[in-house]
């Protein structure tokens, strides 16, 4: 192997998708952060869109499993969990296999909330439960000016890249 083929073995990139539906009687959660009590995200865990997005990023960029495998819908033991919880599981997992996260970048497709004003919080939060410096993270928020199932409010999506290291074995 030459010398810039085994440096480009080790890093790989992710990307994650996800799209939960509003649910009027559910506390909104993005990116680690309770934003409101009513007009929600319908989901197992607590619904957050964002947060799940970043996971499935981290685990396609470490050829592993998706979220969806790790943290079945169907197991009770996951119901109502902190997402940023399962983060940090996932950060642990990448971890365990010599993966170090170099940095993660998302977007969260959505009328509203907005994101902006609570962008920096967000970026805190996710870092934080990733064992990361804020700057490793970035996100923004963007709408469809009214197009399809976001722009019509039905509810909120997001898209996650993630690039990871390879640090051992
Ligand atoms: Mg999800």
């Amino acid at each position: 192997m030459r010398n810039e083929d085994a440096a480009d073995a080790r890093l790989r990139v992710g990307m994650g998708f996800d799209a939960h539906r509003f649910a009027p009687e559910r506390a909104l959660v993005l990116g680690g952060l309770r934003l409101r009590e009513q007009d929600g995200l319908l989901g197992h865990s607590d619904a957050d869109v964002l947060t799940h997005a970043v996971m499935d990023a981290l685990l396609g960029a470490a050829g592993l499993d998706d979220i969806g495998e790790l943290f079945p819908d169907t197991d009770p033991a996951f119901a109502g969990a902190d997402s940023v919880a399962l983060l940090g599981a996932v950060v642990q997992l990448l971890r365990e296999r010599g993966w170090e996260i170099v940095n993660v970048d998302a977007v969260v497709i959505c009328e509203e909330p907005r994101i902006a004003p609570h962008r920096a919080a967000m970026r805190e939060r996710l870092a934080g439960g990733m064992g990361v410096e804020t700057d490793r993270v970035t996100l923004r928020g963007t709408t469809t000016e009214g197009l399809g199932f976001t722009g019509q409010r039905e509810g909120i999506a997001a898209q996650a890249v993630a690039l990871v290291r390879k640090t051992a074995g």
